[in-house]
């Protein structure tokens, strides 16, 4: 019987960039983390801006960004659920996938995201049965005015990752302008972006 400790890293990554890549990995050696499994949503719930990339090309973006890391892996289960993605549904898939292939092993689980995202956790789908399943980490930039989550004392810890301050709007919005987006997301992103023609003004 082997125990691993898992992060799951949910976000829209649209694009992933080199932000949440600094970010995987500073939680990954701060919270001694086997692995990082990035979990890009599915349909958007709350929000579906006008020039958003489609779920296969995030989740392809993604797998590409995270290809040079034996520490991360990209999973589907968001992807490929129908309806709107809440994260009680991805901690649930990801454990019982992990309890199939694993059924002599355990495992200590660790949900990361936004913090200005994880700040509205109490109005999520279930945050009970979110908090029973999986630890919090909210990544943040230095200097970021944080939101209490209302959390009880324990279940969420805030990592601040100065790389952070690279955002998927800000790629977005360069794009549109014509301007150059090199170092801010890993080469074969921009190779996607510009092959799919991603984000450029109406
Ligand atoms: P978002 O509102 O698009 O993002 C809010 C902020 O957090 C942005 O500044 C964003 O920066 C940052 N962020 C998001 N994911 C990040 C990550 N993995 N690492 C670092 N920064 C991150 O949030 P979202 O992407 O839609 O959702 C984030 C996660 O929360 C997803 O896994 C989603 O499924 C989950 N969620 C669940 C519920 C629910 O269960 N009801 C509701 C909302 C969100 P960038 O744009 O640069 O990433």
């Amino acid at each position: 019987m082997t125990h691993s400790r898992i992060g799951v890293m949910g976000g829209s990554f649209d694009p992933i960039h080199h932000g949440h890549l600094v970010a995987a990995s500073e939680v990954a050696h701060r919270f001694s983390l086997d692995r990082v499994l990035f979990s890009p949503t599915g349909q958007a719930w709350h929000k579906q801006s006008a020039n958003a990339a489609s779920p296969e090309l995030r989740y392809l973006m993604t797998v590409v960004a995270t290809a040079g890391d034996p520490r991360f892996d990209v999973t589907r289960v968001d992807i490929d659920r129908p309806g709107p993605t809440y994260t009680v549904d991805t901690l649930r898939d990801l454990q019982a996938g992990f309890g199939r292939a694993h059924p002599q092993d355990t495992a200590d689980w660790f949900f990361i995201t936004g913090a200005d995202a994880l700040a509205e956790v109490v109005a999520w789908r279930d945050p009970d049965g979110i908090l029973e399943r999986a630890h919090l980490i909210g990544v943040t930039r230095p200097g970021h005015v944080l939101r209490d989550p209302g959390l009880a004392a324990g279940s969420a810890t805030l990592v601040e990752v100065p790389a952070l301050a690279i955002s998927s709007t800000d790629v977005r919005a360069r794009v549109a302008r014509g301007e150059p987006i090199g170092y801010l997301v890993p080469d074969g992103v921009a190779h996607l972006i510009a092959k799919h023609r991603l984000y450029a003004a109406p």
